[in-house]
Formats: structure tokens, C-alpha cells, sequence
């Protein structure tokens, strides 16, 4: 392909809402076989709301969602954002930390407040869930849901379930990437249940729940060795290092910066169909020059 068809075709990009880093990004989206999907934010719309807090026994429901507001209100996720959007006059923490894709710590009122991955809890702080919320976690995330452990002072004091919403466009999407022969991979950090209930709603057959940042970052790699050729789509902070990896990184406009940073195409209008919109583009680009 010519340097001035490519350009043609980025410039006919900015029109549908793709940015596209350069010319030679065309080329990489053209030779794509496997496009690897996060599910928070990218298929689903990353507007989450609480529908249950499910206090421990004894325990308060109140407090426990203010005490999660609070430690979270330093935080992008859309899981934070549900719970600081519950809470309103959640008090501001007096210190605050995050780690990407398992959850966040801060000290709230002078107490240590954790929010995140039940396994997180128990593994980097000693903090169990206690069962009978592990049973209650597992049926809200079987109907889809996700839940998130709330601990203070070294004790889980409950659990706080939020849904999220397929992105209207994410099923259309999927179908067409599937009519231009690609395979497709859902990819998240969630627990399997909701991660399941999501790619059933879209049409992914494949999917890998309960992944670090690090190893979405893994499993690009390893495709690659396989032969693959791997776009990855992804909006969150634990997405930029596969977003970097793959051989097209495609980033939702609505996302964090460390994910449009890393990416080689940006969706502004955080729409899948884009995203589609971009692989037929270099598939026509290229060809119109051939
Ligand atoms: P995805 O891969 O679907 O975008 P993430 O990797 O961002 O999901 O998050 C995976 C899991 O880590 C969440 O389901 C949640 O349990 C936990 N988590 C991540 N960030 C936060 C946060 N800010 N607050 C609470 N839990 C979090
Ligand atoms: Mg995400």
C-alpha cells in the first residue's frame, strides 16, 4: 500500500469516530485474526449502579456502602463510581491506594477500608469473606452480577453487588466481527458468572474470567506465539499493558488515560461497532491501492 492511501484511509477514520496513531496502524488492523474483548467498559457500558448491599452478620448495610463510597471515592473504576454515586456525602478518605484490577485500600475515619476481589482480600490482607456471603456472592454473580467484599478494621463487614449493562451496539458488533472471520475472546477481571452472563448476551463464546492485568498481557503474548495475530479492545488501566502488546491495541474514548495512551486506535464515541468499522476501513484501504 501507498503512504497516501493509508493516509486516506486514517483521514476517512477520523470521520467515524476512530483515531488511528498513524498510517501504518491501518496495516497492523488489516492483518488481524483474533480480537480479544474486555468486558467492564468495553462491552458493557462501565456505568454501573449498587442494586444490594449484603451486610455480614451484625453488620450494618448503611455503613457498610458508606464506608466502601468512601474508600473508593479516589477511584476511576466503574465500580467505585457506583458506589461513590450510592453515597453522596460518603466522607473523603484520609489516604487512598489502588491496585488495578483487584481492588482498593484507604484509611477512612482513621480505619482501613478495603473494597475489592474477595480472593484479594483474602490473599494480600488475610481477610476472609465469611460463607454465608460467599453463597450469596455466587448467586448474584450466576444472575450477572458483580460483587465486591467491604472490609474494615481487618473484617469483612459485607458485600456490595452492582450491575452493569451491555453496550447497545456490542452484540451487532460482535456478530459483525464474526462475519468478517475473526474470532473473539472475552477477557475480565470479574468472576466467571457474570463474565458468562455477559458473553452469552453478545455472542462470545470463548471466555477467560478472573484475570490479572498481567495476565491479559499474558494471553496476548501467547496467542502471538501461537501465530496469532491479536487486536486487544480495552478501557481500563489493567487493559494498557495488552492494549501495548497486541498487534493493534483499540481503546473505548470514554476509558482511562493509561488505556488511550497505550492504544493504537481510539474509539471516541466508546462504540464497539467502531471498532469494526476500523478493520473494514484497512480491509478497503488496502485494497482500493492494490
Ligand atoms: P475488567 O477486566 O472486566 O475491566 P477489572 O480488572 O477492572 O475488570 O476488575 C476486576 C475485579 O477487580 C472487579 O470485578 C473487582 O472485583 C475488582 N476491582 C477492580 N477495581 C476495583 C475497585 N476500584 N473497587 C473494587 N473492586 C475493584
Ligand atoms: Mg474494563
Amino acid at each position: 500500500a501507498t503512504p497516501t492511501a493509508l493516509l486516506v484511509g486514517t483521514g476517512r477514520g477520523s470521520q467515524l469516530g476512530i483515531l488511528i496513531r498513524g498510517p501504518q496502524v491501518l496495516e497492523a488492523t488489516r492483518r488481524i485474526d483474533t480480537v480479544l474483548l474486555d468486558k467492564t467498559g468495553t462491552v458493557t457500558t462501565g456505568t454501573m449502579r449498587v442494586t444490594a448491599v449484603l451486610p455480614a452478620d451484625g453488620e450494618d448495610a448503611d455503613a457498610v456502602l458508606r464506608a466502601g463510597a468512601a474508600a473508593e471515592s479516589g477511584s476511576e473504576h466503574p465500580i467505585a463510581r457506583a458506589l461513590v454515586a450510592a453515597v453522596p456525602d460518603a466522607p473523603r478518605p484520609e489516604s487512598f491506594a489502588s491496585t488495578a484490577g483487584l481492588g482498593v485500600q484507604a484509611v477512612v475515619e482513621g480505619a482501613l477500608v478495603l473494597v475489592g476481589r474477595p480472593a484479594w482480600l483474602r490473599d494480600a490482607w488475610a481477610v476472609s469473606v465469611p460463607e454465608a456471603l460467599t453463597a450469596a456472592a455466587e448467586e448474584a454473580e450466576a444472575a450477572g452480577r458483580t460483587t465486591v467484599a467491604v472490609a474494615r478494621d481487618g473484617r469483612v463487614r459485607g458485600l456490595v453487588v452492582v450491575a452493569d449493562t451491555v453496550a447497545p451496539g456490542a452484540a451487532d458488533a460482535v456478530t459483525r466481527l464474526h462475519d468478517l472471520g475473526l474470532e473473539t475472546m472475552l477477557l475480565t477481571g470479574d468472576a466467571e458468572g457474570g463474565a458468562r452472563s455477559v458473553a452469552d448476551q453478545v455472542g462470545i463464546a470463548r471466555v477467560t474470567a478472573g484475570v490479572r492485568p498481567e495476565d491479559k498481557y499474558r494471553i496476548v503474548t501467547e496467542l502471538q506465539a501461537a501465530g496469532r495475530t491479536v487486536a486487544m479492545v480495552g478501557d481500563g488501566v489493567n487493559d494498557a499493558a495488552a492494549l501495548a502488546a497486541a498487534d493493534l491495541g483499540i481503546a473505548m474514548g470514554t476509558g482511562t488515560d493509561a488505556a488511550v495512551e497505550a492504544a493504537d486506535i481510539t474509539l471516541v464515541r466508546a462504540d464497539l461497532r467502531a471498532a469494526v468499522d476500523a478493520v473494514r476501513l484497512s480491509r478497503r484501504t488496502l485494497c482500493t491501492v492494490r
